[in-house]
């Protein structure tokens, strides 16, 4: 059972206009076997919560915590996050020219797990893993993310998670630029990672289209950096019908 906790998150990033803040104090709690879906217009800083608790050095933590079961997670590297169980799909996977999807793999399995993973089940795994993920065989020997479609760098990223097994995996917009089938895949591959490792989920979206696969059991609606409300499935479904209409400023009534 892991909980990760997030309070009274206050961060900022540096740019030629000076420091700007993004998140203006978010409070989140997702544990084990939960799925969070964060929602919210573009802009409103879904991509920088996910960047932050991920460690990108880009975002300045002003005030506020993150904890994983208690631990202190500002305080860890990007590398100590993850061996904490901490995982994050990103929303613009990179590219690692020269890096083999194989090779890739092996050594992030191998830095989370302390030790090399055993040769035969883990060939095994991953062919398994690629093929529920309808991936070709060819693509373990291609450079990580170079050249690879939307679709097949999103499939990546979840083949990563599949192996990895983190406690709780961060998915920032898993689902954009998806086909239906792809988005079908993709969701299972989620799915899989919950129904057997008890997964905690904090899925960042823009559109209701993949809560349909993977059902959340909270959805918070994020804008200008804060979450401006919170409830169960029926939240996404009047999003569905209401879109963010009504939550941005100048939608607000005059008074
Ligand atoms: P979302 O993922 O919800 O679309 P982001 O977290 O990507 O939102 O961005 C939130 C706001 O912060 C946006 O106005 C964006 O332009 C700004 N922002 C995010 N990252 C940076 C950065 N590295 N430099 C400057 N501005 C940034
Ligand atoms: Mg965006
Ligand atoms: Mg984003």
């Amino acid at each position: 059972m892991a909980v990760l906790e997030i309070r009274d998150l206050f961060v900022t990033v540096e740019t030629d206009e000076g420091t700007i803040p993004i998140l203006n104090g978010v409070n989140l709690t997702v544990a084990s076997g939960e799925t969070h879906a964060i929602m919210g217009p573009n802009g409103s800083g879904k991509s920088t919560l996910a960047a932050t608790i991920a460690g990108h050095p880009k975002y300045e933590v002003a005030s506020g915590t993150i904890t994983l079961d208690g631990e202190d997670v500002l305080e860890m590297g990007v590398d100590e996050r993850a061996r904490a169980g901490l995982f994050l799909a990103m929303q613009y996977p990179v590219e690692i020219p020269g890096v083999s999807v194989t090779n890739f793999l092996r050594t992030a399995k191998t830095a989370i797990d302390g030790e090399a993973p055993a040769i035969r089940t883990w060939a095994k795994d991953v062919r398994e893993g690629m093929q529920n993920l309808r991936m070709d065989e060819k693509f373990a020997q291609r450079n990580v993310n170079e050249g690879f479609s939307g679709g097949e760098k999103k499939r990546h990223e979840i083949l990563q998670l599949e192996l990895l097994k983190p406690k709780l995996a961060i998915l920032d917009e898993t689902d954009s630029g998806l086909d239906v089938d792809a988005l079908k895949v993709v969701s299972e591959g989620v799915n899989r990672a919950k129904d057997t490792t008890d997964l905690g989920v904090l899925l960042i979206t823009h559109y209701t289209r993949i809560l349909r696969y993977i059902k959340p059991d909270f959805v918070h609606v994020m804008v200008e950096g804060k979450i401006v409300e919170e409830g169960g499935p029926e939240l996404a479904e009047r999003l569905e019908e209401s879109g963010y209409e009504g939550y941005l400023p100048e939608d607000a009534p005059l008074q």
